[in-house]
């Protein structure tokens, strides 16, 4: 009978193949969204076990940020990329929720969730998330708080400004930007608080600084970084 259950199984993943979203091969039964040979060579960049790492240094003399790490790294043709283009483009919200669930289960039980209260995802702005139907920050925050058991602080700090990509300018303009783009809706729920604010992609750093810049200006909060990818340069 299970034969030919597997054989119904063959009939199915032939007329409508279930394929990777990464690089795009067919995937086994027992695989979903990503095949395991792309879960296994995504690399991993381990900032999370140096305290002094690419990641961090993006943010020293902007603003204080305790720790600060990304899963892998977002080269152009990486299975990374590919896997945040179908999550932000195509859609594919389940590919944010694995991402932050395969991010979160590599940070379980290490220093450098220790002393996390809860996560906060970067907010789109109103009108874009409007346009994409959903955020893919939060999408990716639920996966990680599933795996870490860490609360998910939604609706805590809110995107008050369209800022478009900020990337061509200098860094003396991003320092001038940063201001103003976030808002903290009730900062006395933050106060003596450890966020780690989860975003898709480090590019510059500006947008999590942008969201540092506020949130640290409730009373004795600290603030940590992560992502599920950083752009490398
Ligand atoms: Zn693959």
């Amino acid at each position: 009978m299970s034969y030919l259950y597997d054989l119904w199984d063959d009939v199915i993943s032939l007329l409508f193949p279930r394929l990777c979203y990464a690089c795009g091969n067919h995937l086994l039964r027992n695989e979903n969204l990503i095949c395991t040979e792309c879960y296994v060579l995504i690399p991993r960049t381990n900032y999370h076990l140096e305290e002094d790492n690419p990641v961090a240094r993006l943010f020293w003399g902007r603003c204080r940020i305790e720790k600060a790490a990304a899963f892998s790294f977002y080269n152009r043709d990486s299975r990374l990329r590919r896997l945040i283009h179908n999550l932000k483009y195509k859609g594919i919200k389940e590919i944010g929720y694995e991402l932050g669930t395969i991010y979160g289960n590599t940070l379980l039980g290490t220093e450098f969730l220790k002393d996390i209260d809860l996560i906060i995802p970067v907010p789109l702005h109103p009108s874009k998330k409007r346009i994409r139907g959903f955020n893919q920050s939060d999408i990716i925050a639920c996966g990680f708080s599933e795996a870490t058991g860490l609360p998910v602080g939604t609706g805590i700090l809110e995107r008050v400004a369209l800022s478009d990509t900020q990337t061509k300018k200098s860094r003396y303009d991003r320092w001038v930007n940063v201001e103003g783009i976030f808002k903290v809706a009730d900062p006395g729920n933050l106060i003596g608080k450890h966020v780690l604010v989860i975003d898709d992609v480090i590019t510059t750093g500006s947008t999590l600084e942008s969201c540092a810049v506020e949130l640290l200006k409730a009373e004795a909060v600290k603030v940590s970084v992560a992502a599920i990818a950083v752009a490398v340069v």
